[in-house]
This record gives structure tokens, C-alpha cells and sequence, in this order.
């Protein structure tokens, strides 16, 4: 019998996963990335340090327009606590929780280690790496694949593992086409849209306050979708990033794209609620409006939101009109933030939509309308939010289709 032979098409997060699994089975295993030493997004990952798992996981946080039930099964297929063990025991990276942040590390700080790690493993357990080769089709072809190449002769495998992720960051080698290949598969993909990505505002009314943060309550709501995330906020030159903002970036993002871009953010920006707020502003000896928010806000900010909500910051609290007080409290527990963009794929860290979950079997991570063709990682339809939670999915559905690849029908 000749070997089972697994293509594995992009050696990102869920390819080197892929294949480590797929060869760790008995499969003979090829790895093939376009750039020339693959992974370059773990490079970049966690502003370098690689944000390599969450330390607890909340499943209702992932994003689909697939059925969330199928995106639990598939998630559980490789439990946090297995991943965890296997960077630690498999890879030699003992992984420390930051402190306040629920997001887990590498030791070292280094994601070189992890993408280095893997692709070292994947070697170990006997995966070819095939660096610099560009993948422009799959052709099913007498029962197996025909894999064409840019500049070099097709390649034939039994079974092909797609894991060329989505359209964001372009410069780590993730440009989409891997998407195209399985559309002209006839595979559904469902609308991409950039995700995690910083929102923009033009002109930037707020830009004055460039280099704020603090941690704040945010929601993003137009008429189809809610999103809704709790944690740090920064005002940059061109608008708003931070982990809170990402998390809901995308519901702004497909407000544009579906045409009406309604949608609308709201902040809350401190802990206290509208009558903790009634409580701090009642008339006290001579305090302005201004001193009692520099209590709970950075200084910036504190005087332009009571700017924006009307209310000059030197006014004296004894002085404070009802109506006044009314607008200033709504500007603080539910502030409108204006927008009018995002930063797009160039700077989302995700891509949302993609292959259609319905036709994958959750086991195996093969299509359901192409045997032999498996789906992994981002070019998948489901995200999650900031704190490690892309690569959880990233190691789970590369772990999943090296299986179910090597395992064959
Ligand atoms: C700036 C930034 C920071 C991030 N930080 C974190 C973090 O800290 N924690 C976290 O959980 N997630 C993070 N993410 C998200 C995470 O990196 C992705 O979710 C994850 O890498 C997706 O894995 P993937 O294997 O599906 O795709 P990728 O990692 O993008 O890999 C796809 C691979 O396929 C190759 N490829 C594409 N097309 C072809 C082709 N036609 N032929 C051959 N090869 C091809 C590409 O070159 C690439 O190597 C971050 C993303 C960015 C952009």
C-alpha cells in the first residue's frame, strides 16, 4: 500500500498545527506557504510576544453566521486545557497567565518560539516544508488532488488541507485566495469582513485626546447586530483601537459594507451607573463639574466630554441645571462615539464570514461537497474576540482536519 499522502496548504497557525497532526498519524505530509518561512502572523502576534491562548474561554464570544451549535462542537473537538499541555509538554513553552488580562504566554515573550516550535515539530514527526511555493488551484483528479503551483510543476495528494487563512494583514502571506480556490469549488462562503480592527474618524473630532486609555464598557448596535466588550480603549490621531474597541470593530465594519452604515457605539466610560453619577454630582461645596470627573476620568478626557455634553468643566456644581446634569450623565454612561470608518484589513487582526461551517463535518473538518478537501482556521466562518481566542480555533480546526486528513475516508 502506498502512504497516504496530506497536502497542507499554508503554514500559518492552523497549517503547522495540520501538519504536526497529520504527520504525527502516518500520513506522508506536505507543508506548503507562499512567503518563504511561514507563520508570519504568530510573528507578529501580541505585539510579538504571542497571545497564544486564553485562560478561560467564554464560546458565546465567538462570531458566526454559521450555526454557533456546530462552532461549539468543532471548538470542543480540542479542549483549552489539552491545548495547554500540548505547547507546554509537545513544544517545551511553559505559558504564564498575564497578570488581569485572562490571556496566556509564552515564558519567553517570544512568538518566534511558538511559530518556530511548531514548524520544528511539524519537521519532527516527518512533514516535508515546501517554503516559497504559491498554490493557485486544486483539481480533483482521479480520486485525488492535483495541487497547481505558481512557477513549478503541479503537485498529487489524497487529501488536501486548506488552512490559507483570510484577507487580513495581506503582508504575512494571507491574501484571500485561498477563499477564491474553495469558492470555484463551489464551497459557500459567507460575506468577509474585516474584524478587530481600529475604528476611524473623519475628520477626527477627538483627535485632541490622541493617546488616552482607560478601560471602559462599549457597545456597537445597528439594526441587524449587537456586539458588546468590556476592557481597554485608546484614542489614537485617526479615532479609537484597544482591545474593547476591536471586539465590536466588526459590527461597524459590516454596517459599511451592507450599505447604510448606521450603526452606532456607545460608552460607558467609567464603572459608575446613572445614579452612582446623580450621587457624585449633587451641589457640594464650591466643586465644578470638572473636578468631580477628574475623579473617575483622565484629565483630557473628563473636560471634553462635559464639553460635549454642553456643560462648561468650571461650572460649579451648585450651578448645574437639571437638564444639564441630565445630558452630562447620559454623555458618561451611554457617550455616542462618532465614527465614520475602520482601518479595514490592512490592520484588522481577523477576517469574519467564510467557508460555510454547514458543509464541513465538524469531526473531520472535510468538506462536505469535496471529499479528500479539508478546511482549517480562518478561512473558516467564525471568529473570536482579542485574548487568544483566534488561536484557540486556529490550533483546534488545524488539529481536527490533520486528522481526519490523515486518516482518510
Ligand atoms: C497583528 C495581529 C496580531 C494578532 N495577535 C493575536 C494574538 O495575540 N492571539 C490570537 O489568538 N490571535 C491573534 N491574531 C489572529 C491570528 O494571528 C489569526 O487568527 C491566525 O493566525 C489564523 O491562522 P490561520 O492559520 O488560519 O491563518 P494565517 O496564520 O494567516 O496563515 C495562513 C498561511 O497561509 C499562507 N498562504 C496563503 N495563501 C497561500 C497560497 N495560495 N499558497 C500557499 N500558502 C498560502 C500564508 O502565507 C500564511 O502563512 C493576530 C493577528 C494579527 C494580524
Amino acid at each position: 500500500m502506498p502512504n497516504h499522502r496530506v497536502a497542507v496548504i499554508g503554514a500559518g497557525a492552523a497549517g503547522s498545527v495540520a501538519a504536526i497532526f497529520a504527520a504525527g498519524a502516518g500520513a506522508e505530509t506536505l507543508l506548503l506557504e507562499r512567503t518563504k518561512d511561514g507563520g508570519r502572523k504568530i510573528l507578529i502576534s501580541g505585539g510579538g510576544r504571542c497571545n497564544i491562548l486564553p485562560a478561560r474561554v467564554d464560546e458565546t464570544r465567538f462570531v458566526t453566521d454559521s450555526s454557533p451549535h456546530t462552532l461549539r462542537n468543532i471548538l470542543r473537538s480540542w479542549p483549552l486545557a489539552e491545548q495547554i499541555e500540548f505547547f507546554e509538554r509537545e513544544l517545551g513553552l511553559a505559558l504564564v497567565e498575564e497578570a488581569g488580562s485572562a490571556k496566556l504566554f509564552p515564558a519567553s515573550n517570544r512568538a518566534r518560539d511558538v511559530r518556530d516550535g511548531l514548524l520544528r515539530l511539524a519537521a519532527k514527526r516527518g512533514a516535508r516544508f515546501l517554503p516559497g511555493t504559491r498554490v493557485t488551484g486544486l483539481v480533483p483528479h482521479a480520486g485525488q488532488w492535483r495541487i497547481e503551483r505558481e512557477g513549478a510543476p503541479p503537485l498529487d495528494a489524497d487529501a488536501v488541507i486548506v488552512a490559507t487563512g483570510g484577507l487580513s494583514v495581506p503582508a504575512t502571506g494571507s491574501d484571500g485566495a485561498g477563499l477564491a480556490i474553495l469558492a470555484a469549488l463551489g464551497h459557500t462562503i459567507h460575506p468577509t469582513y474585516a474584524a478587530l480592527t481600529p475604528v476611524i474618524q473623519e475628520p477626527p473630532e477627538l483627535a485632541a485626546l490622541a493617546g488616552v486609555s482607560l478601560p471602559v464598557a462599549i457597545t456597537a448596535k445597528d439594526g441587524r447586530r449587537t456586539a458588546a466588550s468590556a476592557g481597554g480603549f485608546l484614542f489614537t490621531h485617526r479615532g479609537y483601537s484597544g482591545p474593547s474597541v476591536l471586539d465590536v470593530s466588526h459590527v461597524v465594519a459590516r454596517s459599511r459594507a451592507e450599505g447604510d452604515g448606521s450603526a452606532r457605539l456607545q460608552v460607558r466610560w467609567t464603572t459608575l451607573d446613572e445614579s452612582a453619577w446623580e450621587r457624585a454630582l449633587r451641589p457640594e461645596g464650591t466643586r465644578t463639574v470638572g473636578g468631580v470627573l477628574r475623579r473617575e476620568l483622565p484629565e483630557r478626557l473628563a473636560d471634553a466630554l462635559a464639553e460635549r455634553a454642553g456643560v462648561p468643566p468650571g461650572r460649579a456644581l451648585a450651578q448645574l441645571r437639571k437638564s444639564e446634569r441630565l445630558r452630562l450623565i447620559e454623555c458618561l454612561v451611554r457617550g455616542e462615539l462618532p465614527w465614520s470608518g475602520d482601518e479595514g484589513y490592512r490592520k484588522a487582526e481577523v477576517t469574519g464570514g467564510g467557508v460555510s461551517l454547514a458543509e464541513i463535518d465538524p469531526r473531520t473538518l472535510e468538506s462536505r461537497r469535496r471529499p479528500g478537501l479539508y478546511v482549517s482556521g480562518e478561512a473558516l466562518d467564525a471568529f473570536g474576540p482579542i485574548g487568544g481566542y483566534n488561536f484557540l480555533w486556529a490550533w483546534a480546526t488545524g488539529r481536527a482536519a490533520g486528522l481526519g486528513a490523515a486518516r482518510g475516508p
